[in-house]
């Protein structure tokens, strides 16, 4: 494949403040790959704007009528980052031979995009950025990452530690991808599942270039917890072993009750009985809980329901009228 057809794919959440900026920075390299020849003409950038509530798409329409290189597609609502992941890769892998994703926060390495495709077209269907360095985040990410990817291999989740969703996929990869109909979408925990050759790729992550995160704790750990459930079922497992631990105390609680029986002595048992009422009580709570959280996934997989909803599409407009595409089309 001389010139692969490229689509790199910009989720955009309320990032006004950094959109300009990073616009600017990939639409630089990827009209120099143009120009070198490495990609072909018609590979574009496409913002996927995802229900933002500031002037994310109002840029994002102001920058397609500037620049032909940059294309948006709007989501009805917020569907959140994963999902917004999955319309830009699922609509311009219709289109592109591989597709890139990274933030609009260019906290990964853009200048990467360029050796991404040179792997690519070295045969690998799936090239992954990599974080050598978390030096930029604070520590207290740093340490929830590293404790949610022990966590994840714990249970036994295959995940590449500090990959995160910069990563090129070519087109046949997408296509499997896509045959992934969950509604609780882990991208990073099914890409190594897809198989295909499979390179890595190693970059410092960098400070966010404006803006804030739009990843607060509660949604980080809702995230972390949803990666969880919806590749493991070692949380029901561990219930077990917790109802065997109890039962094992309720033995050793049998025996000690008996011998304060036969040596008459069985008034004052007040307080161990309050105790072991309301721990008991809680470790059932707990365990519901934990299979609750199971039986609210599968309530949310079985609705089926759409998994984004798109309200306009520039992207594919602007490939239908490409007569090159018409052409391979028709092929
Ligand atoms: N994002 C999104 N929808 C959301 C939340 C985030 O599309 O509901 C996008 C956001 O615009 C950014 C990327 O996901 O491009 C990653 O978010 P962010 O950089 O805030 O996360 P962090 O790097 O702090 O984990
Ligand atoms: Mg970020």
């Amino acid at each position: 494949m001389e010139q692969p057809k490229l689509a790199i794919v910009v989720p955009c959440y309320n990032e006004e403040a950094v959109l300009p900026a990073s616009a600017k920075v990939l639409r630089n390299i990827l009209q120099e790959m143009i120009d070198k020849g490495q990609v072909h003409a018609t590979s574009k950038i496409l913002f996927v704007n995802d229900g933002s509530r500031d002037n994310t798409w109002k840029l994002i329409q102001q920058l397609e009528k500037q620049d032909s290189l940059l294309t948006g597609l709007k989501f009805s609502r917020n569907f959140g980052h994963q999902n917004a992941l999955m319309a830009g890769m699922e609509i311009a892998g219709k289109y592109a031979d591989c597709v890139i994703t990274i933030d609009a926060d260019l906290q990964d390495d853009e200048n990467l995009i360029p050796t991404m495709i040179t792997s690519y077209q070295a045969g690998n269907e799936i090239v992954l950025g990599v974080r050598n360095d978390r030096s930029s985040d604070s520590k207290f990410k740093r340490w929830t990452a590293e404790t949610f990817y022990s966590l994840m291999g714990k249970v036994g989740v295959q995940l590449v530690p500090d990959h995160a969703d910069f990563r090129l996929l070519g087109k046949r990869a997408i296509a499997v991808l896509m045959e992934y109909q969950e509604t609780n979408l882990f991208l990073r925990g099914i890409v190594p599942q897809l198989g295909f050759s499979t390179d890595k790729l190693y970059y410092q992550r960098k400070p966010r270039l404006a803006g804030e995160t739009k990843y607060p704790l509660k949604k980080m750990l809702s995230f972390a917890f949803n990666g969880i459930t919806s590749f493991s079922v070692a949380p029901i497992k561990a219930i077990m072993s917790l109802g065997l631990l109890v039962i094992g105390i309720s033995l050793i609680m049998m025996v000690y009750t008996f011998i304060r029986f036969f040596t008459g002595n069985v008034i004052n048992g007040w307080s161990s009985l309050m105790i072991s009422l309301w721990f008991l009580g809680g470790v059932q709570l707990i365990g519901i809980s934990i299979i609750g959280e199971y039986i609210g996934n599968i309530y949310d997989e079985v609705k089926h329901r759409p998994r984004y909803i798109i309200e306009t599409d520039n992207y594919s407009r602007t490939q239908q009228s490409d007569p090159e595409h018409t052409a391979t089309e028709a092929k």
